[in-house]
């Protein structure tokens, strides 16, 4: 029996190393009796998309050339209990965790959520570093004020690196930087996903506590270029309440927690949730509908990190490069809340590693 179970653990593969169970030595026990037959795989990888079809594969190998055990085969999979470090950017010294900011469609607020969380976790004592990967209408460079902002060069261990814009304690990275607005549609297919490859292996980020990156809209090949090429550790959605934009949000949540992604969704913020005047304080409109997006988090199981009015301030202060959650506004205050929940999700479901900041 036991030599038919070696051979069985020596043919089953991993799909992605190529090697099956036993050379790539995840098996870590087999027992065999009579009454039994107890296989534990441990996996190499953290959140291994492969976990379930390699437990499903063996079960029922297992299974066939024992058909007599039938009910007493267990395949117990071990999954890594700390994951590893996400990959640092190459010009990371240390990127502590690493946050995608999407959204469904495009003109939510998803840039201005990305900019705000930004300079919240950074007034937070935190250092962060802000990929603005949002190809088809990259808008820090709007945001912060770096219009003309030209990114230098520097040598490193023989390798250039890119200089990121340093603002109100960020350091920002824009492909924006490098086209011109009327250049945007020429950044498509291959030529954007290498130079997206580019900017995150050749910035110089330094070390960071957290790396945001500003997705473009949607669900495409730029979220797959993005996501093979950084171990993501989390993504926050950005949506309005309308009911429109709820089926793409859907999508985007199903993208990340599809088995080859495999990205936890840390919450959903809902933006432009309602108007107030600023002569009616305490009147509420609710101009893109009520409350969409808050129980759109609720049917998928995924938190609502904040709920952000619509407040000139906010697209003003945009506009003026100055970030919001700047100043001592009470939308502010929503920006830091969110930035808080998301620091301490994190440091639930993927350990913190990050140093505790004031
Ligand atoms: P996206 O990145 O999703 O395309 P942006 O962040 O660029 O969207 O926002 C689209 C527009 O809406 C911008 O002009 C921005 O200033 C404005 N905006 C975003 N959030 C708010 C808000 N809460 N209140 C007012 N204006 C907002």
């Amino acid at each position: 029996m036991k030599k038919e179970v070696d051979t069985i653990l020596g043919q089953i593969i991993h799909p992605e190393t190529g090697l099956s169970l036993s050379e790539s030595g995840m098996v870590e026990s087999v027992a065999l009796s009579d009454e039994r037959i107890a296989v534990t795989l441990a996996l190499k990888k953290a959140r291994d998309p492969f976990a379930n079809s390699i437990r499903k594969m063996l079960t029922a190998a297992l299974g066939e050339a024992f058909p007599h055990m039938e009910g007493k085969i267990t395949v117990e999979v071990k999954e890594r209990e700390i994951p590893p470090k996400p990959q640092a950017p190459d010009g990371a010294a240390h990127a502590g965790r690493v946050i995608a900011i999407a959204s469904g469609k495009g003109g939510v607020g998803k840039s201005t959520v990305a900019a705000n969380l930004a300079v919240a976790l950074a007034g937070m004592g935190y250092k962060v570093g802000l990929l603005d990967a949002d190809i088809y209408g990259p808008s820090q460079p709007t945001m912060f004020a770096l219009e003309d902002y030209v990114p230098g060069v520097d040598m490193q261990q023989n390798r250039e690196m890119i200089i990121p814009a340093e603002k109100h304690g960020v350091r920002i990275m824009s492909v924006g930087f490098f086209i011109n607005d009327d250049d945007a549609l020429i950044w498509r297919g291959p030529m954007a996903t290498g130079a997206l490859k580019q900017l995150i292996h050749q910035c110089r980020w330094g070390e960071l506590d957290y790396l945001l990156i500003d997705l473009p809209p949607g669900t495409g090949d730029v979220h797959l270029t993005i996501l093979s090429e950084l171990a993501v550790d989390g993504a926050v959605i950005v949506s309005t309440p309308q009911r429109v934009a709820l089926a793409d949000v859907k999508r985007g949540i199903s993208m990340f927690r599809s088995e080859k992604i495999a990205v936890p969704v840390l919450g959903v913020v809902e933006n432009m949730a309602w108007f107030t005047p600023e002569e009616l304080p305490d009147n509420r409109y609710y101009i893109f509908g009520r409350g969409g997006a808050a129980e759109m988090a609720r049917e998928e199981g995924v938190d609502l990190l904040a709920e952000i009015p619509v407040i000139q301030s906010v697209m003003q202060s945009s506009d003026d490069g100055v970030p919001a959650a700047l100043s001592d506004s009470p939308v502010a205050g929503h920006y830091r809340e969110a930035a808080r929940k998301i620091v301490d999700k994190l440091e639930k479901t993927v350990g913190g590693n990050v140093k505790t900041c004031r």
